[in-house]
């Protein structure tokens, strides 16, 4: 047989296998990085393996140091599954193995992009014509997205930051929540914009941006400002309220920009779009589609309403290539990459809007029924608000709430992660599979009201 097939065989066989096991293991891996490092290491062989015999040691050693993410119960951060139709789009994707850099090296996989970005704006309610970028995730895609607002609010204040940098040019003022997430600082870091003038804007008690503390922050200063807001933060998952927070960034001619990386599906359901009520008023969007959406690892997506805008930060002039205008590097960091748009489309397609729009609330279904389930449970708080997908909790003290985590990872049922909220330990749940029924919602609650009671019973509790 085609040693490439035989490769494919034995991993579709391997896949088989996890797939039917993944909702049965315990979620959290038997193996740590030491044991994980000892069976995949040793020295470079001189001579090479047989393919499929690769693939067969591969999965063999690689298997007990794998977290059950993409089965029904895995709670931690904010991480989806892979729908099938995304998965296999994904397969083929590496097996097509398309550079999407260049609409020439593969009119498929830019039209997959296009269309898919399309579809995207229509179900997040964003302005059509909008540039969209498909990168790693929330990260690259808040980095993608500020690279844009970085250029704008530059060319205004009459600095051209692509030919003279950034030495010398206005200060940019970049406000954000308190309670914003740690990949804007980063993309700010990598933008050169400095520590000092990331500026914080106090949040509520859930983690929302005050419109009155947002005004008097903007007034303390001039020249080129970016409002950075939130749709969905970590913990709790509340969101900004975008209406009054754009109209009072407006007045100061900022640049808007939403970080949505989960959040930004709210606006799929009707039960849930009034979260976002005004988000499509800002300059720019930063999403992930491998969280709720869905689909494997990894996949951002960054948006910004002015294309010329993605353009001058990341368009390139190079002779060699066959440029048509609006090629993909024009939206994106990177130049040579893979086709993530395949299985975006995949995803959206299995779905469709109606589909989409009943996985959110079925996440979010699934999240009021876990912390009803969790709220019942002797000696458990939820500390949230549960507006979207996300969960907090509390058992007591910081101690007794940490040995809490533990033990349920190891019990292995679930998995839950902790966290540090308003100065005390936690353990947040985040309800971002569509893998996950009330059963298994159930099934964790059960399991985590056990080990609650358990650690009454020993009253003795290590950590
Ligand atoms: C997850 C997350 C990010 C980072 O996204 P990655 O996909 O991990 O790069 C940024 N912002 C928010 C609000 C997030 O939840």
């Amino acid at each position: 047989m085609d040693d490439r097939l035989a490769a494919l065989e034995r991993a579709y066989a391997h896949a088989a296998r996890f797939l039917e096991s993944v909702d049965s293991r315990p979620v959290w891996p038997r193996s740590g990085i030491d044991a994980m490092t000892h069976a995949l290491g040793g020295r470079l062989p001189r001579e090479g393996t047989p393919s499929s015999q690769v693939v067969d040691e591969l999965a063999a050693a690689a298997d007990p140091g794998l977290v059950g993410i993409s089965g029904a119960r895995f709670f931690g951060f904010v991480i989806g599954g892979a729908l099938p139709a995304a998965l296999a789009a994904d397969w083929l994707t590496s097996v097509w193995d398309q550079n999407a850099g260049l609409t020439s090296m593969s009119p498929a996989a830019a039209a997959a992009e296009s269309v898919a970005g399309g579809w995207l704006l229509e179900l997040l309610g964003l302005p059509s014509g909008s540039s969209v970028g498909f990168v790693t995730g929330g990260m690259m895609a808040n980095f993608s997205c500020l690279a844009a607002a970085r250029h704008a609010v530059l060319t205004r204040a009459g600095w051209d930051v692509a030919e003279r940098g950034m030495a010398g040019s206005p200060r940019i003022r970049l406000l954000v929540g308190e309670d914003r997430h740690d990949t804007i600082d980063r993309a700010a870091r990598y933008l050169g914009l400095g520590r000092e003038n990331v500026v914080p804007v106090e949040s509520d008690g859930e983690g929302r941006m005050l419109a009155d503390a947002l005004a008097p922050t903007l007034a303390e200063g001039d020249g080129p400002v970016i409002v950075c807001l939130q749709a969905g933060e970590v913990h709790t998952g509340a969101f900004d309220p975008c209406e009054p927070l754009i109209e009072i960034a407006r007045r100061h001619d900022a640049w808007v920009h939403v970080d949505g990386a989960f959040g930004l599906w709210a606006a799929a359901a009707a039960s849930t779009r009034h979260l976002v009520a005004g988000a499509q008023d800002a300059d720019s969007w930063a999403t992930d589609a491998h969280k709720t959406l869905n689909v494997p690892y990894d996949s951002g997506i960054s948006i910004v309403r002015d294309p010329a805008w993605s353009r001058a930060a990341f368009g390139v002039v190079a002779d060699y290539l066959i440029a048509v205008q609006d090629d993909p590097f024009e939206r994106t960091p990177e130049f040579s990459r893979r086709a993530r748009g395949f299985p975006v489309w995949a995803a959206l397609k299995s779905l469709g809007a109606d589909g989409v729009g009943a996985l959110v609330e079925r996440l979010c279904a699934n999240a009021r029924r876990m912390a009803d389930g969790l709220h019942a449970i002797d000696g458990v708080d939820v500390v949230n608000d549960v507006v979207f997908t996300q969960v907090v909790f509390r058992c007591g003290d910081d101690d007794t709430t940490r040995e809490l985590g533990l033990r349920v990872l190891a019990e292995g049922t679930c998995a839950v992660t902790p966290a540090a909220w308003r100065g005390h330990a936690v353990q947040r749940c985040s309800i971002s599979s569509w893998r996950t029924s009330e059963s298994d919602i159930d099934a964790s609650v059960a399991a985590i009201g056990e080990i609650m009671a358990g650690m009454h019973g020993s009253r003795r509790i290590s950590h």
